[in-house]
């Protein structure tokens, strides 16, 4: 009995080899994260932040530029949109924006299918529209904001896909959201939410950026820092687990200043994460606190910490590797915190 069995495992396991991807765990995760680097966040960063896109106001030319230069490196990639084919834009109408006149305009989505719970979707987001030009024609770079988040979930997508290519695509799906109207309101990964391309109830997590290429105010002596926000406010086990990749591969300092309940910055609230959080998805907000450059046109690629960067990108990373490939979704231990609760 003993032996038959033995017999039907190693026949099984030589028959699906050629199809089935590698085991992950025996991956060497590091590799994938080390494909990040200061030198090529630097080089997208100082094209998407150049005055060539006008600073990305939703719904006018800059932005369009923006979407096209993402949607043509995910194509460079070989990383698939979610909507099939060549369209990569969830079309975000002006109706969308209430009052204020601005046209429509598009969410940017590229998609990694997963081996084993491919219904299980986990959304990286950062916003890639910015504020304009102002009356007197400065441009408003946003290089910080959120040029940083966007670079970052581009050298992510890139990170993930070379693992895919060599057998080691992540188990649950993951949906790269490149979201506009953020500095609107929140509008476009709110539209996302309310026109969601996968059941929200099947997406597990979201891992949001918005500006982690600078040291913000207050924080010249705090090393190798990160504010995270939210991480702990729905899922205690998405907490627990992201405090163990970080010591487990970087140790950077995790700051958690910004997500206590009674900090008067609400930063929980205030970007594009909360769409997901109102909705009980658990969420975790990387940023790196404002600065003297925040909503100015002195928000520059020249003034980007890209070593910095890179470190933070490779923890979103790293934190997505792990929500992507353990068994069990971070389990939902909390109440929902909505700004209407409080
Ligand atoms: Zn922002």
């Amino acid at each position: 009995m003993k032996k038959v069995l033995f017999l039907a495992i190693a026949v099984g396991m030589v028959g699906c080899k050629a199809q089935q991807p590698k085991s992950i765990e025996s991956a060497d995760v590091m590799e994938y994260a080390n494909t990040i680097t200061a030198d090529e966040l630097k080089d997208h960063l100082y094209t998407f932040a150049s005055d060539e896109f006008m600073g990305r106001d939703t719904g006018e030319p800059g932005q369009k530029l923006a979407a096209e230069y993402l949607k043509e490196e995910y194509q460079e990639l070989e990383i698939p949109s979610p909507l099939g084919g060549d369209d990569y834009y969830q079309e975000v109408p002006s109706s969308a924006f209430g009052r204020g006149n601005i046209k429509d305009s598009e969410n940017v989505l590229a998609f990694i299918e997963g081996s084993t719970m491919p219904e299980e979707i986990l959304v990286l987001s950062s916003h890639y529209d910015h504020v304009g030009v102002d009356d007197e024609g400065n441009i408003y770079n946003g290089a910080d904001d959120d040029g940083s988040g966007t670079v970052a979930i581009l050298e992510i997508a890139e990170a993930f896909m070379k693992a895919k290519k060599d057998g080691y695509g992540p188990k649950r799906s993951i949906l790269f959201l490149n979201v506009t109207g953020e500095e609107k309101g929140l509008v476009g990964s709110r539209y996302y939410t309310e026109n969601p391309v996968f059941p929200l109830e099947n997406t597990v997590t979201n891992l949001n950026i918005d500006m982690i290429g600078r040291i913000g105010e207050g924080m010249e002596n705090s090393g190798d820092y990160v504010y995270l926000i939210g991480s702990d406010k729905l899922s205690t086990e998405l907490h627990n687990l992201s405090e163990e990749v970080n010591s487990k591969y970087l140790n950077l300092n995790l700051d958690y200043t910004f997500n206590d309940e009674n900090d008067p910055n609400r930063f929980y609230y205030r970007s594009d994460h909360y769409n997901f959080a109102k909705h009980d998805i658990p969420i975790i907000f990387y940023f790196n606190g404002v600065h003297e450059d925040y909503h100015r046109p002195t928000d520059t690629p020249d003034k980007i910490e890209y070593d910095l960067l890179a470190k933070r990108a490779k923890l979103v990373f790293l934190t997505a590797w792990e929500v992507a490939n353990r068994d069990e979704r971070p389990f939902v231990d909390k109440p929902t915190l909505t700004e209407e609760s409080e």
